[in-house]
């Protein structure tokens, strides 16, 4: 059985066809320019594939309430083309087959959930640090959407002192995605990120905030393995950095046979950067099945 499985991001517009064991047997990207231009490509793609459903895991925010006569569109996005357009109806018109829709972090969870470092758990939670800082939470064997969806790279966090940047973030002076994003690095430090990699105190700032967030995902939604990606992510010192400075921080209060082995609680990512558009395959498959 085929599926497709898209992968909408501000930048790129990744397209897959795959299978149910979440193997990808073709791949395509397009850039994300506006619906008129960009969709009609995505849509030409599928067409003709003999697939049996689509996922579609998406930048946001999005509208993910089936009860809403918005639901499956993109909202109050910076990219103004997008702001209001829906897409799962788009799709679902120029296809004709089942669409399934989520975050594209849930998606990149759902897809290490599935066939990852996380599988079979029931609650795992995934942080993405790249151009922005975003997050995606499966609790009790559900994505979590909530009202919205979760946002937890706008986490409010104290700011590191003699940090010598400031926050990028329009919306807020203090967030984790302002503080330590690939694009806050890069103000901060003047050069980007992978340009960085022995500077010492540029890891030691970064690991804070990231550790102090992870201790607040922590104590708020109790995941069994956090997860980090993202082009940041792929400075592997930060790891143990992170895990020690969590370790200190959260100071011995919560005592989880999870929590004893923090080389195998706060994980990279396990699916070669292929987790988002591998969870979108299983979007198309739940989707399908629905
Ligand atoms: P996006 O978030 O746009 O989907 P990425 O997850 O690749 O894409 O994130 C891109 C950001 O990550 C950029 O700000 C870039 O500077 C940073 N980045 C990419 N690769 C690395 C690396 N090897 N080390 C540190 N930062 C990186
Ligand atoms: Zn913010």
């Amino acid at each position: 059985m085929l599926y497709g499985a898209l992968e909408a991001g501000g930048t790129k517009m990744v397209c897959a066809i795959g299978n149910e064991n979440g193997e990808i047997l073709e791949q395509v990207k397009f850039p994300t320019e506006t619906p008129e231009t960009t969709m009609p490509q995505i849509f030409e793609y599928f067409k003709g594939k003999d697939i049996k459903a689509l996922g579609i895991a998406c930048f946001g925010p999005i509208d993910l309430n089936e009860d809403s006569e918005t639901y499956g569109s993109i909202t109050t996005t910076p990219k103004l083309a997008w702001s209001g357009y829906n897409i799962v109806n788009a799709a679902k018109e120029a296809l004709g087959i089942p669409v399934g829709f989520d975050t594209d972090v849930n998606g990149s969870l759902l897809g290490e959930i599935t066939w990852g470092c996380a599988k079979g758990l029931s609650d795992a939670l995934y942080l993405t640090i790249g151009t922005g800082v975003g997050g995606g939470v499966m609790s009790n064997g559900k994505l979590l959407h909530g009202m919205l969806h979760p946002e937890l790279g706008h986490l409010l966090l104290p700011i590191v002192e003699g940090d010598p940047g400031k926050c990028v973030c329009p919306y807020h002076r203090n967030c984790l995605e302002g503080l330590a994003s690939g694009p806050s690095l890069k103000a901060r430090w003047g050069v980007s990120a992978d340009q960085l990699v022995d500077k010492k105190e540029v890891w030691e700032i970064e690991a804070e905030y990231i550790a102090t967030a992870l201790v607040t995902y922590v104590v708020t939604l109790s995941p069994k393995k956090i997860i980090l990606g993202g082009g940041v992510m792929h400075q592997e010192q930060l790891f143990p950095m992170i895990r020690a400075r969590f370790k200190e921080l959260l100071n011995g209060y919560i005592v989880t046979n999870e929590l004893e082995d923090l080389d195998n609680y706060i994980v990279p990512a396990s699916l070669n950067d292929d987790q988002g558009i591998m969870g979108a395959i299983k979007l198309a498959i739940d989707a399908s099945e629905k």
